[in-house]
Formats: structure tokens, C-alpha cells, sequence
């Protein structure tokens, strides 16, 4: 019932879905962000570092002891938010598309918006302070193109471009657990894809590849929305994709954004007249 009890740091709920996958959710904050930490046999990577609120490092370094590299799918603001706890002595791996946001980092304008209390379930920690937060550049020490291979040691994740959310938004596919990790590319809830640097042809791409891998999946980890999310909503979101590029009405249209509606999730895009006002 919104109560912190329980809560790391008043404000990560960890989850153990599977042996060697951690899912840290932000529960408090109405995004819901989440950020994998997948662990293997050598080495440990953290997908995403979340809002920025408390101390993801220290939450990770209580779950694992291994050598930890810091993947974020991409640059959006509640994804880069812990950064720079882990600079400069942790590589952070980006893909190239958007090594440049998070090199800027992001300032306080944004970040009050973003934790208005319209925004919020429940309190800050103390020491949060709304007023002044930003989030720090962090450089990338590496960037991605897609088609890279971390390895973990027993475990292997495949980098996957999957633009069309954002221009450099991956995904990691663990191919021998049949396990992708959808980051803010497939997940059950609202799909956006109606902001200045969204793309649906792009996105429509993304989703063809990613639903041919749907029937060699076992469960998908996306970062926003009911976590795990079932691989067969992949070639439902395909579906979806096409249907609105082939001219689809929207079930709503309001404040530029025209929402299309689907059973466990929905797509949302550019309402025309944003379009034309832009
Ligand atoms: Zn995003
Ligand atoms: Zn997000």
C-alpha cells in the first residue's frame, strides 16, 4: 500500500526472478524504472543504473562481488540516473547513438519535472533534494554498435541495436537461457514512440527481429511495466507497430500524443497535428 517498509534504502525493491538475474525496481516513482543486474560466473553487468535516487552502487555491491560492467540501454534520464557512482573506475558501455547525451548528463529543469509529486508514490529518502539534483555527465569508456558479446563467464549476453524508442536503445539477449532483456524497447505497458527522437519505421524494424526471436525465448526482463513480460506479446507489438504505420485510428489523441490501445500493452505516437506543429 505505497509504504517504504522493506524497501533498500527506502526505495529499491530487489526481486531474484531466476538464479543469477536480479531485477532492482524503483517502485516508489510512477515510471517504475527497472535495472537488471545479470550474474555470471566471472563477471557481473548492470543494465541501467536507474533514477538517481539512493545508492544503486551499494545495492549492487551487496548482491554481487563480481567485476561489474555498467551497460545502459540507453541515455533517457530515469536509465542514466546512477552513473556517476560507478565513474570512474567502472566501464560504462553505451551505444554510440547516444554517448553524447549521457556525456551531458542532465540538469535540474528536467529532474524536478520528472519527481513532481504527481510523479511520486510515496517519500524521497532524506538527503534526495529536488531542488538541486542533477545527473552528472559519465562519459562512456566504451561505445556499442550492436552485434558485441559480453561475457560473463557461464553466461553470455549478445548485443542487439534496437532503435526506434531512442536512436541508440539496445537490448541483450542471453541466448542460451532464452532470456532477452527488452529494456524500453518491448515491455507490457505504454510503448513510447512520440518523442523528437523516436522513430516508427525504425521501431518497426526493432520489432520484426525481435519478434522472430520470440519462439526461442523463455521470458523477457524489460525495464518498465509488470516484470517478467511473456515473449509471445513480441510479434503482437510487430503487429501493432504495422497496423498504426498502415494508418490505424487512434483509440485517443490528446496533448500531441495519440494512444493506440492493444490487449497488455499500448503504442504511443505523434498525434499529426504535433507532427505538423513541429
Ligand atoms: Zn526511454
Ligand atoms: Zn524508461
Amino acid at each position: 500500500m505505497g509504504s517504504a517498509t522493506g524497501l533498500a534504502q527506502g526505495w529499491f525493491e530487489v526481486r531474484r526472478p531466476e538464479p543469477g538475474v536480479f531485477t532492482i525496481v524503483e517502485p516508489l516513482h510512477a515510471e517504475e524504472v527497472k535495472s537488471s543486474l545479470v550474474v555470471g560466473d566471472e563477471r557481473a553487468v548492470l543494465i541501467d543504473t536507474g533514477m538517481g535516487v539512493g545508492d544503486i552502487r551499494a545495492l549492487v555491491e551487496a548482491l554481487t562481488d563480481r567485476p561489474l560492467t555498467v551497460v545502459n540501454s540507453h541515455a533517457h534520464w530515469d536509465h542514466i540516473g546512477g552513473n556517476h557512482l560507478f565513474a570512474p573506475d567502472t566501464d560504462i558501455l553505451i551505444h554510440e547513438a547516444e554517448a553524447a547525451p549521457l556525456a551531458a548528463g542532465v540538469g535540474n529543469a528536467k529532474l524536478r519535472q520528472a519527481f513532481a509529486p504527481e510523479h511520486l508514490r510515496g517519500r524521497l529518502p532524506p538527503g534526495f533534494d529536488v531542488e538541486s539534483v542533477v545527473i552528472p555527465p559519465t562519459p562512456a569508456t566504451r561505445t556499442l554498435h550492436g552485434g558485441e558479446t559480453l561475457d560473463l563467464g557461464g553466461r553470455t549476453l549478445e548485443v542487439i541495436h534496437a532503435p526506434g524508442h531512442s536512436p541508440g536503445g539496445i537490448v541483450l539477449l542471453d541466448r542460451a537461457n532464452g532470456v532477452l532483456f527488452g529494456t524500453d524497447v518491448a515491455y507490457p505497458h505504454d510503448l513510447y514512440c512520440f518523442g523528437k527522437e523516436s522513430d516508427l519505421s525504425a521501431y518497426r524494424a526493432t520489432m520484426t527481429r525481435l519478434a522472430e526471436l520470440a519462439p526461442s525465448l523463455r521470458v523477457v526482463y524489460s525495464c518498465h511495466g509488470p516484470s517478467p513480460m511473456d515473449p509471445a506479446l513480441l510479434p503482437r507489438m510487430r503487429d501493432a507497430l504495422d497496423a498504426i504505420a498502415a494508418g490505424r485510428s487512434p483509440d485517443e489523441v490528446g496533448d500531441g500524443v495519440a494512444r493506440h490501445a492493444f490487449a497488455g500493452f499500448a503504442v504511443l505516437v505523434a498525434s499529426r497535428g504535433a507532427e505538423a506543429g513541429t
